[in-house]
């Protein structure tokens, strides 16, 4: 039954590399799953529109645009999780700050071992979230949709409907950093940007009620949700 259900994954792998790309393919078919490649930025998200992957292995460095751009692009869309592949790890803390919406980074050169269990947790938290239906699981967060109730280490803990509105918004993609004002925007419906210091007092109020721990702050970007 899960090697029926592993088997129908589709994962688009976008890598300019061939020799990357091919590993990386040969790879991941062999754990069962159905690989498409693109090799620049366009075909990249032309691919994702056709084979509405189930996940992306995206390399930055790409012809034609970068893998920021496809991200952004794809995104928009519709959301599917990204494994970004980085040639340094500065690049890797450059993109996390600039917020660019992927779930993961990998560093190369990486290995094959490390590239596929990525994979697994990035596609097993998506199942987990849909298996749930309205119950969002992030480490030792839990949150009931239609119950609007929150626990964290089994401990249940009150919010105001705002600040459990920017909770779940938080707890969707969770590591990824969202910026101010797109919380601003997305939670409050702000369309300037004026008020992102409304974001930062209810941030403060979430951290004291569930723990200081759970949303880091990226410095003059945003917040991410960070439980374990
Ligand atoms: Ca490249």
């Amino acid at each position: 039954m899960e090697q029926q259900q592993r088997g129908g994954r589709r994962i688009l792998v976008v890598e300019d590399e061939p020799t990357i790309a091919e590993s990386i393919a040969v790879r991941l078919r062999a754990e069962g799953f159905t690989v498409d490649l693109a090799h620049d930025g366009p075909a990249a998200v032309t691919a994702a529109e056709t084979t509405e992957p189930d996940l992306i292995v995206l390399d930055v460095m790409l012809p034609g645009f970068d893998g920021l751009e496809v991200c952004r692009r794809v995104q928009a869309r519709r959301p599917v999780p990204v494994l970004m592949l980085t040639a340094r790890t500065d690049e890797t803390d450059m993109l996390i700050g600039l917020g660019v919406g992927a779930d993961d980074y990998l560093t190369k050169p990486f290995s094959m071992r490390v590239l596929c269990a990525r994979v697994h947790v990035l596609l097993r938290r998506v199942e987990r979230t849909a298996d749930h239906g309205a119950t969002i699981l992030v480490g030792d967060l839990r949150i009931d949709i239609d119950q609007r109730r929150v626990w964290r280490a089994d401990a249940e803990t009150q919010l105001t409907p705002l600040e459990f509105e920017l909770l779940v918004h938080l707890a969707r993609r969770p590591r990824a950093v969202l910026p101010r004002e797109r919380l601003l925007s997305e939670v409050w419906g702000w369309a300037d940007a004026s008020g992102t210091r409304a974001v930062d007092s209810h941030i403060k109020a979430l951290r004291r009620k569930l723990g200081a721990d759970l949303i880091r702050t990226v410095h003059g970007v945003g917040y991410a949700l960070e439980a374990r």
